[in-house]
């Protein structure tokens, strides 16, 4: 159901029975009751769709929700079936999530229900770059999927554009020519402005996943960046949208908002999500939702229409402001081109974005083990100061880098 042409805001209220308020956190309540079929206690929310935008100009519709695959999918086929049927079908995995089981969930979902997979806009990555490797893990990744085609292929978690090159262009084309991927593109969560200006120069990227949210889509650079893409015909998904984690309410400002929000019916989760929804630009959020209480307080989110006002959205900014030093904004060309020996700062954050704020332990430290071991054994000992005085968000990051030597272990 095209956005525009969604539910109302009456609809969505009619069908919930949420009055009043408009309570987002009831709305979860609702599907949650729902959950079964119509009929019984619970209400008939099989009706309820989240709603699809374009993705750039590949001609492409997807759900304004995608669901991220970094979770163990062939256990929660159940979570699978729901998304489908409130309409997240915009589904996003990679050759390297859970060690390959993202995949084979995915490839045991489609076996039992073949005829979904053409109701899914289905997203696989690949780690490698060079076309040999990118041949050896789209096969892999189309028959652990039990698929003869990716809707859009990425290259996994690039830092600079030009990781991708003329090579890599004939190898999409080819891939495209043979009916293996529909569309081509990137994710990044390092330097995403410069790549996102790359990428809308080169005029043959089909989509991009990167990070963004309320503490990083008010800089001038991002705004520049979105708009090249918009011109250029790039669809972009959104990810790592909750810049960071849950509001910690420890400062008074920082209770006061999530007091706000509640008071409109929203935790900070959906009213972060919202503000990036703000931006009719981005296509999709990509959101880990590993459980069906995540996937359900995200879809109410998605469903309701209820608009941000200028004033919520000013606290959102002034909030990011005030914690902007508990955040790493994955600009990683600042702090590791300060230093003289090559130090892989922002892949380390990332890790410990994953430990802390999504509480993903394993994952941080499966991330982490991935790291070069010198580099790693150099974290404890490291002197970071040319890099804090470098990095723009005030990261304490020989601090950081220190703490992650011996968490992540
Ligand atoms: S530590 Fe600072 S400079 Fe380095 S990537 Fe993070 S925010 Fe940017």
């Amino acid at each position: 159901m095209p956005e525009g042409k969604s539910w109302s805001r009456r609809d969505f209220l009619r069908a919930t029975g949420i009055a009043g308020t408009g309570s987002l956190l009831n709305a979860a309540g609702v599907l949650a009751q729902g959950l079964g079929e119509s009929g019984g206690a619970g209400q008939d929310t099989r009706n309820l769709i989240v709603p699809v935008r374009p993705f750039g100009k590949t001609g492409a519709n997807v759900s304004i929700l995608s669901l991220g695959g970094m979770f163990d999918i062939p256990s929660n086929q159940l979570l699978m079936k729901q998304a489908l049927r409130w309409g997240v079908t915009y589904w996003d995995t990679a050759d390297c999530y859970e060690g390959g089981k993202s995949e084979l969930g995915i490839g045991q979902f489609l076996i039992k229900y073949p005829e979904t997979r053409s109701q899914l806009f289905l997203v696989s990555k690949s780690d490698d770059r060079d076309p040999a490797g990118l041949t050896k893990l789209l096969n892999r990744s189309l028959e652990r999927l039990k698929t003869d085609y990716l809707d859009l292929y990425f290259i996994h978690g690039i830092k600079d554009i030009d990781e991708l090159n003329q090579k890599t262009k004939a190898w999409a084309e080819k891939a495209k020519a043979e009916g293996k991927i529909k569309y081509f593109g990137f994710s990044t969560h390092s330097n995403m402005e410069d790549c996102l200006l790359g990428a809308a120069k080169l005029g043959w990227i089909d989509g991009i996943m990167m990070t963004y949210n309320f503490r990083l889509m008010h800089s001038d650079k991002m705004k520049s960046a979105v708009d090249a893409c918009v011109k250029s015909g790039i669809g972009l998904t959104a990810m790592k949208t909750q810049g960071g984690g849950s509001v910690n309410q420890e400062s008074e400002a920082e209770l006061q908002m999530a007091g706000r929000f509640l008071k409109l019916g929203f935790n900070d989760k959906q009213a972060k999500l919202k503000a990036v929804w703000e931006n009719p630009n981005i296509a999709s959020i990509c959101s880990q939702m590993p459980n069906l209480t995540i996937l359900m307080s995200n879809i109410a989110a998605a469903l309701n229409q209820t608009k941000l006002s200028s004033e919520d959205l000013e606290l959102l900014k002034q909030y990011a402001c005030e914690t902007s030093s508990s955040y790493c904004a994955g600009c990683a060309t600042f702090c590791e081109s300060a230093l003289a020996t090559a130090s892989p700062i922002s892949e380390v954050m990332r890790c410990l974005m994953y430990f802390h704020a999504y509480g993903d332990k394993d994952r941080a430290r499966e991330l982490f083990a991935g790291l070069p071991g010198a580099m790693r054994r150099h974290l404890k000992t490291g002197n970071y100061l040319a890099a804090e005085r470098s990095c723009p968000q005030g990261v304490p990051i020989g601090k950081l880098m220190r703490e992650a030597a011996s968490l992540l272990v």
